[in-house]
């Protein structure tokens, strides 16, 4: 950890600019964790939600303050229905978010007001939507390559799917920590559970640690795929591990 790092961790702040809420902030309450600290004073944020917003301002030419503000029929798909990110951009007013509420639930419907999704298995007609945003969910999908090439079919030619993971970059293969084996669940290591906002006192299975195959097996999917290592301390983005992929769909030749 750099200086400025471990001085967020003893109780030091950031002043700066939030990408999700788009106003001045002051960034604090880091922890040893920094991808997942860091709250904005405006908006609650974390350091790992401002790093996706950081990417998607980038790419749809916004300024790194201020509200969201894409064109109308620029379809967002964002795999979450909580939280400050999700507030922001469900102003726009071609958004869906969902969730996922299990096998039972039909692709696409209603639980409870809000939208269920299962990525393996997507709802949405081919070529649709403009960006897809997930945030540290791929590693809770059995069959997460799946998932991205359900992403990649609804995705539009030159759509983006923008999104973070636990990735190891010193290695090749995924780390496979658990997979289902004709339908039930095979743990090949200890388990590991992150937060779930929706189950708050279970946590949800992490079944795969990403590496460098990764890109390779995106780009077999037909995505062109870059990381991008950012350090922005004055949008309370800093490191390590603010690493954030942009998958864009590579257009028909
Ligand atoms: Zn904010």
């Amino acid at each position: 950890m750099s200086v400025l790092e471990q001085g967020l961790v003893a109780g030091g702040t950031l002043q700066g600019t939030c990408t999700v809420c788009g106003q001045a902030a002051t960034f604090s309450r880091f922890n040893d964790n920094l991808r997942e600290s860091g709250s904005c004073s405006v908006c609650n944020s974390n350091n790992r939600k401002r790093q996706v917003a950081f990417v998607l301002r980038q790419f749809y030419g916004l300024p790194n303050y201020g509200r969201f503000a894409f064109n109308s029929d620029f379809v967002i798909f964002n795999t979450e229905t909580s939280g400050s990110f999700h507030e922001q951009l469900s102003r726009h007013s071609s958004y869906y978010a969902s969730e996922y509420f299990g096998p039972q639930y039909r692709p696409g419907a209603m639980v409870d007001g809000r939208r269920h999704e299962d990525l393996q298995n997507l709802s949405f007609d081919n070529n649709t939507l403009g960006v897809v945003l997930s945030s540290d969910v791929l590693e809770h999908m059995p069959d997460p390559y799946k998932a991205h090439a359900e992403i990649h079919r609804a995705l539009k030619p030159g759509g983006r799917h923008i999104f973070t993971v636990p990735f190891d970059d010193q290695a090749f293969q995924d780390q496979v920590r658990a997979s289902l084996v004709n339908g039930k669940l095979v743990h090949h290591m200890p388990a590991i559970y992150h937060g779930d906002p929706l189950n708050p006192n279970e946590g949800i299975l992490v079944y795969r640690i990403f590496a460098l195959e990764m890109l390779v097996r995106l780009n077999q999917i037909g995505f062109n795929t870059r990381l991008h290592v950012l350090h922005e301390p004055e949008f309370g983005i800093v490191g390590p591990g603010a690493l954030v992929f942009d998958a864009v769909k590579t257009p028909a030749a």
